[in-house]
């Protein structure tokens, strides 16, 4: 069995749900969740509320930490690739390619540079 996570909600203790409560008859608490996988927030978070509670507390901080912009960001033909893909009904196979939403060019790719998150054409 994988290793199990903890929920980072910071409020995920306090939602009296029948899952939450654990422990021996006369020691039940309700605690943070506990799962081997987690949907929200990067796997991080149990739910969206916990997504949100973690986020009302930290969020500031976070920004700041990580960097708050100070002024607009500009779209140009340097920074407009997006990854996208074409479904073909041929033969059942998904046609990957990035596609400047300026100059609407086409660069093809494969479905793993697709999914490699890192991987773009995007200038830095
Ligand atoms: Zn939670």
């Amino acid at each position: 069995m994988s290793e199990l996570k903890l929920c980072q909600g910071t409020r995920c203790h306090t939602y009296m749900t029948k899952d939450r409560l654990k422990g021996t008859k006369e020691n039940k608490t309700y605690q943070t969740r506990r799962r081997s996988s987690m949907y929200y927030g990067s796997g991080n978070f149990c739910s969206m509320q916990c997504y949100n509670d973690w986020a009302e507390t930290f969020i500031d901080r976070a920004v700041d930490h990580f960097g708050r912009l100070t002024e607009p960001k500009h779209l140009t033909e340097e920074n407009a690739w997006v990854k996208d893909y074409d479904w073909r009904t041929d033969d059942d196979s998904a046609r990957h390619f990035f596609l400047n939403q300026i100059t609407k060019e086409r660069r093809p790719l494969t479905e793993e540079q697709y999914r490699d998150n890192n991987y773009t054409l995007n200038e830095r």
